[in-house]
């Protein structure tokens, strides 16, 4: 999967490769699809929602980039695939799910195989979670319908958001970064998620 979908088509970062080589995909996938658990396609995980694509996993994390001693904030944990990619690059990974249920399966997934330092909270995250702010970096892996205010605020001083913004079928990933207080954001290709349902994302 690593060499064939994600080295082939362009991303380069060691650190990347390497925690997508480590962390098994099929652990977070539901029995019922677990013969395409490797395939280059997102599959649902229950309750409407998906894991994600793991080329597009990799690419959000090389365009994140996350350090070894940073603090990480995910919105939309799902089955806990990124939270678990994430663990092995960053210190310590705050990752917000609104389905409660969805929330416990990521929890299990992250425990089953010993990742401590990645905790999941149910929660809007569209709202961040002020707590434990600010955050390195941060990431969201639903569709918004732009950048949620409350996650620039909790964003440290030269940190890093990477999110797919947009409408509700199709996003453009944006990367924006905070230096001296001021925000630019940069524009990448196409992806389609699903939606953030939240304050400041879709309303349900
Ligand atoms: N990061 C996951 C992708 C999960 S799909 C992976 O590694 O595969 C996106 C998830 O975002 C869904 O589980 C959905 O329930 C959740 N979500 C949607 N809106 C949200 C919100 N406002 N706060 C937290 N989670 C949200």
């Amino acid at each position: 999967m690593v060499r064939d979908q994600i080295a082939s088509r362009g991303i380069g970062n060691p650190r990347v490769l390497a925690a997508m080589r480590a962390v098994p995909r099929h652990r977070f996938v539901p029995a019922a699809v677990q013969e395409s658990a490797y395939e280059d396609r997102p599959l649902p995980i229950g309750e409407g929602q998906t894991i994600s694509q793991p080329y597009i996993v990799a690419l959000m994390t090389d365009l994140l980039d996350p350090g070894p001693g940073e603090k990480v904030l995910e919105i939309g944990a799902g089955s806990g695939y990124q939270a678990a990619i994430l663990s092995r690059l960053a210190a310590q990974v705050v990752s917000i799910e609104r389905l409660p249920d969805i929330a416990e399966g990521a929890r299990r997934n992250l425990a089953a195989l010993g990742i401590s330092n990645v905790e999941v909270i149910v929660a809007d995250g569209t709202e961040g979670y002020p707590e434990k702010a600010p955050y390195d970096a941060i990431i969201i892996t639903a569709a918004a319908p732009s950048v949620p205010p409350p996650l620039l605020d909790q964003l440290a001083e030269g940190g890093r958001l990477v999110a797919p913004v947009g409408d509700i079928m199709v996003q453009t990933l944006v990367v924006v970064e905070k230096k001296g207080g001021k925000t630019t954001t940069r524009s990448y290709g196409g992806v389609c998620f699903v939606p953030l349902i939240g304050a400041y994302g879709w309303h349900d």
